[in-house]
């Protein structure tokens, strides 16, 4: 019999924790013996103290298996998936998916909501009307053996211990912590029945994790923890420091990742892309190397194939493909305002996080949980960090409902863009790629 008050205790003094000890803790509170109160007491301890490399591995593997591992191994081929770690305008998925599939490797994918100022998958599928994203594991798995591709959100039945005290942590000051950042996330992506994972690790202003070397930490736990249970795990770190692409928001993310897919040169969304999706096309056994797997997925990308596998996927979810086919018949917003430029320069900064934060009060994401989501809102910058302007060029356009939101958007998202009369230096998207053996510079 095991005292909870001397594991805390343990942990407190900065302690190493066993398996039994760990696991006494994690099951017992998911069962409901152990109170919030010492679960609350041991994230906080393990927010100052932190896990080892063993710690993580076996707090990872009990969140796990505190639910259902989906088995997919009835589907031919490896499974590769793609996690990314959060940021503006961050609609990778949506053209990655279809393109990895469509160039023969499977891809399951459970996303989630947005984030604090970033924005989520799910958010963004779900604005297109009809599109499911509550498949059950049944119909999961009927969908990628048909298409190749599938993208729900957690079930109840996926690592329920995480859903449990992911919401703990949020309301304890326990988020901002790697070990159990990295055991919350690779807990749902390991149970999602991968045999390979591709991980994106964002840095810098809107992302969470603002400094290289956090990122850095984060990827190399998230890693170690793949390799440990036998899925090969890459990880990139990548740029933050603006938007991805020019659409901030969940409709006009879905364009744009439509336009990406049709093949519209927008050069972070497609580089990026092809990046993460050429490793997943190696780790799928598609291509030997990444540069390889780059290129298979550049053809698949301009041949429409990665498309038209865009159109099939939403048509299995139960999408209604003629807002895919024609996005000028989609809702507008009732206000449609143009931010533009009082200076003369280059634009040096934008602030991503500042942009996200903006896109919320304008109806794109959450202020409090159940608040429901406007799919037309959103921002779509005009200018990226290196680009010239003059007075009165659009840095901007936000979409609305809310009439009360419009001034002080206007100057929120005026006072995002930094504008020097020097050019910045140059702009780099992807810093490196982490591996089992460990943290390299990456160059395509
Ligand atoms: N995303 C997760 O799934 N878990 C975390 O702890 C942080 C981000």
């Amino acid at each position: 019999m095991m005292n909870p008050v001397e594991i805390i205790r343990k942990k407190r003094d900065g302690g190493i924790l066993s398996k039994d000890e760990m696991e006494y803790l994690i099951s017992g509170y998911v069962r409901g013996e152990i109170p919030e109160y010492q679960i609350s007491s041991f994230l906080m301890a393990t927010y100052f103290r932190g896990m080892n490399a063993e710690e993580t591995v076996e707090f990872t593997n009990l969140m796990l298996n505190s639910g259902q591992v989906i088995n997919l191994s009835s589907i031919n081929g490896k499974k590769v998936d793609k996690h990314s770690t959060g940021g503006v305008g961050d609609k990778i998925s949506l053209p990655l998916a279809p393109i990895v599939a469509s160039c023969g490797v499977p891809v399951p994918m459970i996303s989630g909501r947005g984030l604090g100022h970033t924005g989520g998958t799910l958010d963004k599928l779900e604005s297109i009307p009809g599109f499911r994203t509550d498949l059950s594991v049944d119909e999961y798995t009927s969908a990628i053996k048909k298409t190749g591709v599938v993208m729900i959100g957690q079930t109840e039945s996926i690592a329920p211990a995480d859903k449990k005290m992911y919401a703990l942590r949020d309301v304890t000051g326990t988020i901002e912590c790697i070990p159990l950042i990295a055991g919350s996330i690779m807990s749902k992506k390991l149970a999602e029945g991968i045999d390979s994972l591709v991980l994106d690790i964002k840095t810098g202003r809107g992302a969470f994790m603002q400094t290289k070397e956090k990122a850095e930490e984060l990827a190399t736990a998230l890693v170690t923890i793949g390799w440990k249970f036998n899925k090969p795990t890459i990880g990139f770190i990548t740029n933050m420091d603006e938007p991805l692409g020019y659409a901030i928001g969940n409709w006009n993310e879905v364009v744009e990742s439509i336009e990406c897919l049709r093949g519209k040169a927008i050069p972070d969304v497609v580089d990026l892309t092809l990046t993460l999706g050429g490793a997943m096309v190696m780790l799928g056994g598609k291509a030997s190397t990444i540069q390889e797997g780059y290129d298979i997925c550049k053809e698949s990308l301009s041949s429409g194939k990665a498309y038209d596998k865009f159109i099939e996927m939403v048509r299995e979810q139960g999408g209604d493909t003629t807002y895919i086919e024609n996005v000028e018949l989609y809702p507008r917003s009732t206000y449609s305002i143009e931010v533009k430029s009082g200076h003369n320069g280059f634009i040096t900064a934008i602030d991503s996080l500042e942009l996200g934060f903006t896109s919320i009060v304008l109806g794109a994401g959450r202020m409090k949980v159940e608040d429901t989501i406007d799919p037309k809102a959103g921002i779509t910058i005009r200018k990226k960090i290196g680009d010239r302007v003059s007075i009165n060029d659009v840095l901007a356009v936000f979409t609305t409902d809310q009439e009360t939101a419009l001034s002080s958007a206007s100057e929120r998202i005026l006072n995002s863009f930094s504008i020097s009369s020097s050019p910045p230096s140059e702009k780099t998207l992807i810093y490196s790629i982490v591996d089992n053996g460990g943290i390299h510079d990456f160059h395509i």
